[in-house]
């Protein structure tokens, strides 16, 4: 019998999908490698609805995990959160509320809830830290969203100080990676572009990409964020969260993104901006100092390698990738 049981809800996307390659290809004996005793299981909604309580708890039941990672999230990029915004914070309330009290009534001994940097206030001053969550409203384009993760912080306080829960957070900031949605509206910039490259290479037609191509970003790839996650796991134990990121002067302008994917594509077509379209936020530049000091260091992937493994995997796997076109 395993003496740890790790749940990943979640565990099929973007996120957890590379914590599962983390785990499955680190070598023995390193610091984010699967360790004798422990037990990890990746599921996805076909196993369960978490925003369905009772689905949840029978979840529960069955893995009776001792730890979970808890990614599972009605995900998406600007364009969506823009359109549906009572839907991002129903269904992403609903959820959390779900995994956080089955895991506080089948005691769950440690829970990190993954958050996102858009949960930080519009206008405070940057960069971002781990004490300006709650400092002011959010940006308007994700208010949803980002009213549904902030509550997490809320709730994994309040389950510390009426019960003493292990539960805490994580704040990525953009991520891209192998497994990623890369449908053309729904997603997010990285696997959007790299999907609308892919078809102007292939079809011959004009690579349009939405907006100014201003505003500034900072991506981490998710291998790299994997390790973090797994590091949390092991090696944090405080209810205040913690900001997963690459440094705060390595934010990269989306048409700096656009530019390396026509480079990574090899497409030598037309390629514009479509001003018409919105911008989003303007930047939201996190600092990584605590992560970094609790850690002892890190080494990020580049960004260039990352982007180019992402558009090589893309490639490669185009007829199963989650592309939203059907085969
Ligand atoms: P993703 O690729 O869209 O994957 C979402 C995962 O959640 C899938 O496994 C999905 O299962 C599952 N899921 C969705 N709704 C569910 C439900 N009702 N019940 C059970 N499972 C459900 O997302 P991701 O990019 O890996 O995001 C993971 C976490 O990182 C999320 O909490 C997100 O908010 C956060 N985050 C993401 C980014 C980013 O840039 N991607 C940035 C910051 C934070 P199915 O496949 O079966 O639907
Ligand atoms: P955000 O950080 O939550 O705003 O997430 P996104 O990953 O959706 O990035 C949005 C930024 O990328 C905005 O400045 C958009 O105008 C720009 N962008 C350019 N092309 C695209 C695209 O095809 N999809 C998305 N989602 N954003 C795009």
């Amino acid at each position: 019998m395993a003496d740890s049981v790790i749940l990943v809800t979640g565990g099929t996307g973007l996120v957890g999908s590379a914590i599962k390659h983390i785990i499955d290809t680190e070598p023995a004996g390193s610091r984010f490698g699967k360790r004798a005793g422990e037990r990890w299981v990746f599921v996805s909604s076909q196993e369960g609805d978490l925003s369905d309580p009772a689905q949840t708890k029978k979840l529960f039941e069955k893995y009776k995990p001792t730890h979970v990672i808890h990614l599972a999230a009605l995900v998406g990029g600007l364009f969506k959160n823009m359109k549906y915004k009572l839907t991002f914070l129903r269904d992403n309330m609903l959820i959390n509320d779900n995994v956080l009290h089955s895991a506080h009534l089948t005691q769950t001994k440690k829970v990190i809830s993954c958050l996102s940097t858009c949960v930080f206030p519009d206008k405070v001053t940057y960069p971002l830290d781990e004490t300006k969550i709650h400092l002011g409203l959010p940006h308007e384009s994700n208010f949803g969203y980002a009213h549904a993760k902030r509550m997490v912080d809320v709730q994994n306080h309040a389950y510390k100080d009426q019960f003493g829960s292990n539960f805490t957070s994580a704040i990525p900031t953009n991520v891209f990676g192998p497994n990623d949605n890369f449908e053309l509206e729904g997603s997010h910039v990285i696997p959007g572009l790299i999907h609308k490259c892919y078809l102007a290479k292939k079809n011959s037609t004009p690579f349009v990409v939405s907006g100014t191509g201003k505003p500034l970003r900072q991506f981490i790839y998710s291998y790299d964020l994997a390790k973090l996650f797994i590091w949390q796991l092991r090696e944090y134990d405080d209810v205040e969260p913690v900001i997963l990121s690459v440094g705060e002067d390595e934010e990269v302008s989306i048409k700096e993104v656009a530019d390396a994917i026509v480079q990574a594509m090899d497409f030598h077509g037309e390629y514009t901006f479509d001003t018409t379209r919105a911008d989003g936020q303007f930047r939201k530049p996190a600092s990584n100092k605590k992560l970094l000091s609790l850690m002892g260091g890190f080494e990020f992937t580049p960004f260039d390698k990352a982007l180019k493994d992402t558009v090589k995997w893309f490639v490669e796997n185009y007829n199963t990738a989650r592309t939203g076109v059907k085969a």
